[in-house]
């Protein structure tokens, strides 16, 4: 029986001092604990009024008893211990007690998960977006601006009319970060506009016929060059990558991730924030340049009737289209702005 005895460390539950003790099993029902200064003192334990704490058992266990006192090993459990073949039907026991803990972790969890994809992955897509170099860029667009080609049709537009356009957008949007203006008949895409990492604009025919005046293609020029300068597409891109958006961040070795931009970039669809910031970076435009920013929200509103109409077109993955839903909040947006203006000279 000698060899079932083991040393452990003990508390007794009146003293706070931990006693040098030795365990041994009685029965299968119960154990000896034998402590004290010369091991003078005995008290007997059933398991049955056992806690196992710590770890599974498995490294250094404690045994909490009913009486506040405690045992600690400084190994496994040994084999004749009964306790240690409920190790996990205890530790669950234990959990199931302190329900608060769990819902704690789980509110915890929930909270990091949420935080990550609310923050995290777009701040670690806008630092890849503006750390990627320029052949990058390049390239990413050039594939994006393939696969919008192969949706769409060459632009039934008149070239004079095509010159006048882009002579808008060089005088009075382009400033020094001139793009490459793309005018494609939209299709399956219809009134619409995009703009790719390629800094390039893509405006159907559909889009130009949709608009009542010059001014509020300028406005949608204006708000995809916000897009543009701001790398929105890019970042909407990288975000839809999800969490290994982070790693990249991390490790800056992407070459597998960015190879499927191109495709993520014609199916992005732009958050909220990106729309809001690329109508105020419209807005600051329109402003300098003297134009009434009251035509931005007459095309929405317009853009958004259309959509509404061609059912067709409200599925299109692409900028304006999908924020059909909040376009009376960015109308109402673009109307605050335009009222500020005015109240403050
Ligand atoms: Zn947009």
């Amino acid at each position: 029986m000698a060899a079932q005895v083991l040393d452990v460390v003990f508390y007794d539950g009146v003293v706070s001092k931990p006693w040098a003790a030795q365990i041994s099993p009685i029965d299968d029902q119960s154990v000896l604990i034998r402590y004290g200064d010369a091991l003078q003192k005995q008290r007997r334990y059933d398991y049955a009024a056992m806690t196992l704490v710590g770890a599974l058992g498995k490294i250094q266990p404690v045994i909490e008893l009913n009486d506040d006192a405690r045992i600690e090993f400084s190994q496994a459990l040994p084999e004749w211990f009964q306790l240690r073949h409920k190790d996990v039907h205890h530790s669950i026991w234990k959990l199931e007690r302190t329900p608060s803990l769990i819902v704690f972790s789980l509110v915890f969890v929930l909270l990091m998960v949420f935080a990550t994809i609310q923050w995290g992955i777009p701040s670690a897509a806008k630092y890849v977006a503006y750390q990627l170099p320029a052949s990058s860029l390049q390239k990413i667009g050039n594939e994006a601006e393939h696969y919008i080609l192969e949706m769409t049709q060459p632009s039934q537009l008149s070239q004079a009319r095509q010159q006048q356009i882009l002579g808008s957008y060089q005088k009075l949007i382009a400033g020094d970060a001139p793009g490459k203006v793309l005018f494609r008949q939209g299709e399956s895409l219809g009134a619409n506009a995009l703009a790719i990492p390629n800094n390039t604009i893509i405006l159907t025919d559909e889009l130009v016929a949709l608009a009542q005046n010059d001014q509020e293609v300028v406005a949608v020029l204006a708000h995809e060059q916000g897009h543009l300068v701001e790398r929105h597409s890019l970042q909407q891109a990288l975000s839809s990558l999800g969490f290994s958006i982070i790693l990249l961040a991390i490790t800056g070795d992407g070459t597998d991730l960015i190879s499927a931009l191109p495709v993520a970039l014609v199916g992005a669809n732009y958050s909220r924030n990106f729309e809001s910031d690329a109508d105020h970076y419209a807005l600051k435009t329109m402003q300098q340049q003297g134009i009434p920013t009251i035509h931005l929200a007459n095309f929405l509103e317009r853009l958004a009737q259309d959509a509404g109409e061609d059912s067709q077109a409200q599925k299109s993955p692409l900028d304006f289209l999908q924020s059909h839903p909040a376009t009376q909040k960015r109308i109402q947006a673009i109307k605050e702005f335009e009222q500020m203006q005015h109240a403050t000279p």
